[in-house]
């Protein structure tokens, strides 16, 4: 069946092009925003991050599990 198969490979097309797009434009072009969220301030580093991708802990927010364990960490040293 070479139908199938093509609408296969133009299925898989589709869903690379969707990502590839998503990746290459810049958020708030081309359609809404979906980070519209707040920017929350990493402790350990200062860097801002999307609420959704900060990691906190205890009240403390942190841009990513490393810089997390490494605030954790920084007591002793
Ligand atoms: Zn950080």
């Amino acid at each position: 069946m070479a139908l199938i198969r093509i609408l296969v490979i133009f299925i898989v097309l589709w869903l690379v092009v969707r990502l590839v797009r998503r990746h290459l434009l810049p958020p708030g072009r081309g359609g809404v925003p979906r980070k519209a969220g707040k920017m929350l301030r990493c402790e350990h580093c200062g860097t801002f991050v999307p609420a959704e991708e900060a990691v906190s802990e205890d009240g403390h927010v942190y841009c990513s599990q490393e810089h997390r364990r490494l605030a954790g960490e920084g007591d002793g040293d």
